[in-house]
């Protein structure tokens, strides 16, 4: 790895108390080259621009794909990664799935640990706070030819994040558009889908919806996930969520939600959600809770569903009735080294990591 420290840190002007997330960016940023068929050396350096040109081929033809994930401080100071291991899976999977090269665990982990270990004094510590970070991986190659790029970068950018905290949202069934379609490229986290969803969700908003549910392209029939979140539903005492598949991305915190419910006894299926069933469950008053999940804010619970012009409310349970949020507290006791961790998934980033290299 080559290290170069800031000489100018920033850190003396973060106020861990009184901070907006996402466009405050910690000291530092790993990057690393690939070309001629290789990865070249993972560098650790500080945080800022980089020189592009506009005929770079991520940015014409969309060969990018990205990582969520979050670490956290606990009260002793040490700092933990969750399930990384999970995220190193999947960016290779969608760099597979958009003809990008792989990365290695070492370029990625390593990276990763490195770069947290030193920007540890970023992590804000407290109930919700954490620092969300950003691997991703693009085309770099300057050329305006309609192919598969020969020069990509990997990169790791962090920003403090707080609160888990979000408001209960509306959102509405989608029946026209699609996020993902049958061969497409749904299970990857391809920078593109994300800018394929932001016309639906504008005009969803348009309408009085913060966000929209993903249904299967074809028959508009079926839930598939929520905004970019994977969506859970409760009928009565049981959890349904449809399997992954290509048209649905395979969340860690979809992962985790299962584990922890399956601990609690809970019943929970894994199956595909009709809307018809939904729709019959709240006309009979069996719909409990719908939510969704990811890394970004782990919960969102909705309080309202639109489909077809009409808007069905949703009862607003408190912690103790709700699975969403007792599910929810389970896992934020465990990223935050509040409760044991049976599973193994907090992976501790050691101290001094680039001093005892
Ligand atoms: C990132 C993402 C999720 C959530 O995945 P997590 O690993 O739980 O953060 C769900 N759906 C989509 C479309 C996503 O991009």
């Amino acid at each position: 790895m080559i290290i170069q420290k800031s000489t100018n840190p920033r850190i003396s002007n973060f106020d861990p108390e009184n901070f907006s997330f996402g466009n405050m960016f910690i000291d530092h940023m790993i990057i690393c080259e690939y070309e001629n068929g290789k990865w070249g050396d993972v560098k650790l350096m500080p945080y800022g621009p980089l020189p592009f040109s506009p005929a770079m081929m991520g940015v014409n033809y969309g060969q990018a794909c990205f990582e969520g994930m979050k670490a956290y401080k606990d009260k002793d100071g040490q700092v933990f990664i969750f399930r990384p291991e999970k995220n190193f899976a999947r960016i290779n999977k969608s760099a597979n799935r958009l003809a990008m090269p792989e990365v290695t665990e070492e370029i990625f982990l390593g990276g990763l640990k490195a770069l947290v270990d030193l920007d540890r004094d970023w992590i804000p510590y407290g109930e919700g706070n954490s620092l969300y970070i950003r691997p991703l991986i693009f085309a770099t190659e300057e050329a305006l030819k309609a192919r598969i790029a020969n020069k990509f970068m990997f990169a790791i950018v962090a920003t403090p994040a707080k609160s888990y905290y979000s408001e209960p949202v509306a959102v509405k069934i989608s029946d026209y558009y699609s996020r993902a379609a049958n061969g497409g490229v749904g299970s990857a986290k391809a920078a593109g889908n994300y800018a394929a969803s932001f016309y639906p969700t504008k005009l969803a908003n348009e309408e009085g919806y913060e966000q929209i549910i993903w249904t299967d392209d074809s028959t508009h029939e079926y839930f598939e996930e929520s905004g970019t979140m994977n969506v859970f539903v409760r009928i009565n005492d049981t959890i349904y969520t449809p399997p992954t598949s290509e048209k649905i991305l395979d969340g860690v915190t979809r992962d985790s939600f299962i584990q922890l419910a399956k601990r609690r006894g809970i019943d929970i299926q894994i199956e595909p959600i009709s809307v018809k069933k939904v729709i019959e469950a709240h006309k009979n008053g069996t719909l409990k809770e719908v939510w969704g999940v990811g890394t970004a804010v782990v919960t969102t619970v909705f309080k309202a569903i639109g489909y077809q012009g009409e808007r069905l409310d949703l009862p607003q349970l408190p912690l103790e009735e709700s699975f969403a949020l007792t599910l929810q507290k389970d896992l934020v006791d465990i990223q935050t080294n509040v409760a044991e961790d049976p599973f193994g998934w907090r992976v501790l980033v050691e101290k001094n990591i680039l001093e005892n290299a």
